[in-house]
């Protein structure tokens, strides 16, 4: 049965799920914080060379502003969506829409901030060496599940789904409130009808429960009210 443990870094959870020989690693954080990620790992009792893959859920530069110096680290392949390979390649920053109005003022600030000070969102590029068009099985790196695309947050969003119904999901959810108000309906995403359908796939695939990058795991049935709440 995999094992999973959630490392921050910086803003961004990472997660590392394991069958406690071979490990993955879904997203790398902020950028400078690969020390931080390889103590975590030693603390769990692994060392860089348990890493058999990193998954990046998305490129956005919370996500993979370490992936570098963590690939480098650990000598292992990367996977992206084929939609957001070229942006991790070429270290093209982007950020989402808002999806409401708190959302869509917070963008425009960050898109002037993306101008002015264009350092504070870079990332160093990274090819990856296995780019998802569908779902993909993880058996051959040890773990029970599989990789599924999960659009919305980003069109080429992934999410990690464990056949004991563990969802690591990205920015596909948001649960970052605090008195365990959460989890909301992220404020950022490109497309929100996508992300819908998103939730919908993982809720009739019988995931029970998401890991977020932002905030707390919870369980999948909040994402059935929110849809409910949402359709009314
Ligand atoms: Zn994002
Ligand atoms: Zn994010």
């Amino acid at each position: 049965m995999p094992r999973y443990y959630r490392i921050p870094l910086g803003i961004c959870n990472s997660y590392l799920i394991t069958n406690n020989r071979q490990c993955i690693l879904v997203d790398a954080g902020t950028v400078g914080r690969e020390k931080q990620c390889i103590d975590a790992l030693n603390r769990l009792g692994f060392d860089c060379s348990a890493i058999g893959l990193i998954v990046i859920t998305h490129v956005h530069y919370d996500h993979v502003g370490s992936l570098r110096a963590l690939k480098e680290a650990c000598q292992c392949p990367v996977a992206v969506h084929q939609k957001e390979a070229h942006l991790l390649k070429s270290g093209e920053v982007v950020l989402p829409a808002g999806t409401n109005m708190t959302g869509k003022s917070l963008m425009m600030v960050g898109n002037m901030m993306l101008r002015i000070h264009p350092q504070f969102f870079s990332f160093s590029p990274v090819e990856a060496e296995i780019t998802v068009t569908g779902e993909m099985s993880l058996e051959p790196f040890g773990i029970s599940g599989s990789i599924i695309p999960t659009p919305g947050h980003t069109e080429g969003s992934l999410s990690i789904v464990l056949s004991t119904g563990e969802a690591f999901v990205g920015d596909l959810a948001i649960n970052y409130l605090p008195f365990s108000l959460g989890p909301i309906f992220p404020p950022f995403a490109d497309n929100a009808d996508n992300l819908l359908e998103s939730w919908k796939n993982l809720l009739d695939r019988g995931v029970i429960k998401i890991f977020p990058a932002h905030g707390g795991s919870f369980p999948a049935q909040k994402l059935r009210e929110k849809m409910i709440k949402r359709s009314l």
